[in-house]
């Protein structure tokens, strides 16, 4: 590039650059119930001086001959001129124009100004782009002339006024989220750079919208919206770095989204001053399950664009994944590629240190050590039961019960002749387990699911009004529970058997291609485990449980309802006097018969008792403890003394 090119190319970008973020600037100051047309003025003829300059020198170069050199210098003087004149004028004072005219004016006209500045720069630069006008357009979407400029106007206006309430801490994430662009640069270096970049900053911005929530139980509708709307752009992005993963090119219209990205802050950066009513964000559920949505979707092909960068996953395994023809199939495709992108590595890391920030943050505020114990063992097993077990354990491992195979039959493949004894081994574990030490040794340790659900924003979710173990629907729900867990476990059985009939050669029933057995698998923990896990604000947290279609958790359950493990009160005197019965109102899972078995019996035994603690933190006398097979083995002494001196006598 000679030096008149560098000088045009820098230094025309570095000017728009700082025009156009002061101009941001200067019109949000000048906004308040309305704007004042004579600021709304300024402001738009600053950004129709760089829209026609750009505009022009487009022009120029598309047509290139000296008319149009002549009438881009033409027009561009004139409107300036013109405009200039009305201003001076003092045309338009004391005239106040509504907020939302002025907020599409101003951003539309930096986004047209800045796509102009980005299609020209792009042409004068590499001439060979000029394949069509839809072609440049979207080419330049995609060039550093474009978004480098839009990701410092963002980063300036932002230093220059300081946005309120939760997009205060989220904006420079949305800037730089603009900036990685993976084929901005070409080149493989640039694409996984900025592949991961985004990545990382996509779980920050998760983690701090998630931790805003938690902290703040009245907000703002603006961070209503900004909670909204954000994941919504999130996922966008996540899709359009995903499929072009698959065929390069979809890459095309990546800055498309980089472009609803500007606007999307603009939009913000915009409102924040405006006055907004205050909202306790749990009685809005279904927002926050649109939310919720979003964010797993955006999750999800995060975790399959991660995974595929990462060389765990093949493109070519999608080549038939995609394919929507027919109803069944299509839905059939659906299930399977979200049970292979939630079952892949760069998902569950991700899901393991998204989630993990929001456990650590529970953990800090945890008062029994009991709990706080079960915290590490949970963060342990989610770990190594699901993410370094299935992605780095030697095949050779496979046929050892309780690593590969942690969620019965159909976790880890069909059900071959040789393993049988190994699965039979697992089961046998975990019902050991469970008598000696409850179902909370699954549901709440070793399952990834308790991973998910203990952090401190899913936690809170327990609270929604329309949870229904917290209200009257309860009962319907326990029915309910048993009616498909018994379904369940008809199904299972039928094609556990199938999939040994299969793997004998016996016959031959799969399901599209795939082993029945595994196919539930896939339904049930790929697929309707994430979608119950979304939907948590409207079905209630812990939802595996409590709506009973895991068979492993009620398996479980029903085995710890025979075992050692309750809950015992110190003193049940304090429970009468109780006035919070704060136990009661704690519980995740609806075990709001807490106090009453503690008043009566001293002791609380349930099988939809899954151990999470959260009662015996909210007790606020410190009144419960768990019980389970260490307190028999600490009884064991004094019961051999006791035996002892019995002999004696
Ligand atoms: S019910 Fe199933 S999915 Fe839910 S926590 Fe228990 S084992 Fe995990
Ligand atoms: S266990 Fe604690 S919170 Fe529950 S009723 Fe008894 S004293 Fe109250």
């Amino acid at each position: 590039m000679d030096l008149w090119s560098a000088g045009f190319v820098y230094g025309g970008a570095a000017g728009m650059v700082i025009s156009i973020s002061l101009t941001l600037r200067y019109y949000k100051l000048s906004r308040e119930e309305g704007v004042p047309l004579r600021a709304l003025l300024w402001s738009t003829y600053i950004l129709t001086s760089m829209s026609l300059m750009y505009g022009l020198a487009l022009y120029y170069l598309l047509v290139r001959d000296m008319y149009s050199l002549f009438m881009a210098i033409l027009v561009s003087n004139v409107t300036m001129v013109a405009w200039l004149f009305l201003l001076t004028e003092r045309w338009g004072s004391g005239v106040v124009v509504s907020n939302a005219i002025g907020d599409v004016v101003v951003v539309s006209g930096t986004i047209i100004s800045e796509v102009l500045m980005g299609m020209t720069y792009t042409l004068y630069l590499n001439p060979r782009v000029n394949a069509g006008a839809v072609t440049l357009l979207l080419s330049s979407l995609n060039s550093p002339w474009f978004t480098v400029p839009m990701t410092a106007e963002a980063l300036l206006s932002y230093l220059f006024v300081r946005p309120r309430g939760l997009f205060n801490r989220l904006a420079p994430l949305v800037a730089l989220m603009m900036l990685f662009n993976p084929v901005m640069i070409s080149g493989t270096a640039w694409l996984q750079t900025s592949i991961y970049a985004s990545s990382i900053l996509m779980i920050i911005a998760i983690v701090i919208m998630l931790d805003y929530l938690y902290r703040k139980s009245v907000v703002t509708g603006y961070d209503m919206i900004t909670v909204l709307g954000y994941p919504i752009v999130m996922a966008l992005m996540m899709i359009l770095q995903f499929y072009p993963l698959l065929n390069p090119t979809y890459w095309l219209y990546y800055g498309l989204i980089v472009m609803a990205d500007m606007a999307w802050y603009l939009f913000l950066y915009l409102h924040s001053s405006d006055h907004w009513s205050s909202v306790a964000w749990i009685t809005r559920p279904i927002p926050i399950t649109v939310t919720l949505i979003a964010i797993f979707v955006g999750e999800i092909f995060m975790g399959g664009v991660l995974s595929i960068m990462m060389g765990f996953l093949n493109t070519g395994a999608f080549s038939t994944l995609i394919n929507l023809n027919s109803p069944l199939i299509g839905l059939y495709n659906i299930i399977v590629f979200t049970a292979t992108l939630t079952g892949s590595p760069g998902f569950l890391v991700m899901m393991g240190a998204e989630m993990g920030w929001l456990v650590i943050d529970r953990l800090r505020t945890i008062k029994n050590g009991e709990n706080r114990i079960r915290y590490l063992l949970m963060f342990l097993a989610y770990w190594l039961y699901t993410f370094y077990a299935p992605t780095f354990l030697p095949p050779s491992f496979i046929k050892y019960p309780y690593l590969l195979w942690s969620m019965g039959l159909g976790t880890a493949g069909p059900l071959a002749p040789v393993l049988v004894w190994a699965i039979v081994g697992t089961y046998i574990i975990n019902v050991v387990l469970s008598l000696l030490f409850g179902s909370r040794q699954l549901c709440s340790i070793t399952c990834s699911a308790s991973y998910m659900w203990q952090g401190t924003f899913y936690n809170k979710l327990k609270l929604s009004p329309l949870n229904p173990m917290r209200h009257g629907s309860k009962g319907v729900m326990l029915k309910l529970r048993t009616y498909v867990g018994v379904s369940v476990y008809v199904m299972l059985g039928l094609l556990a058997t199938l999939s040994l009939l299969d793997q004998l050669g016996l016959v031959h029933v799969y399901v599209y291609g795939e082993d029945p057995l595994v196919f539930l698998y896939l339904l049930l923990f790929g697929f309707i485990w994430y979608i119950f896990f979304a939907l948590a604000p409207v079905l209630g947290t812990y939802n595996c449980v409590t709506y009973g279609w895991c068979h492993w958790g009620l398996l479980n359950q029903v085995v710890g309802r025979f075992g050692l493990f309750k809950l015992v009160v110190k003193d049940p005197s304090l429970c009468i006097h109780c006035k919070s019965k704060a136990c009661a109102y704690a519980c995740p899972v609806g075990n709001t018969g807490l106090p009453g078995s503690f008043i009566s019996k001293g002791y609380y035994k349930s099988s939809l008792c899954v151990g999470v603690g959260d009662c015996v933190e909210a007790c606020p006398y410190g009144n419960i403890r768990f019980y389970d097979v260490r307190d028999v083995l600490a009884r064991l002494p004094r019961w051999a003394r006791r035996l002892q001196r019995l002999q004696n006598t």
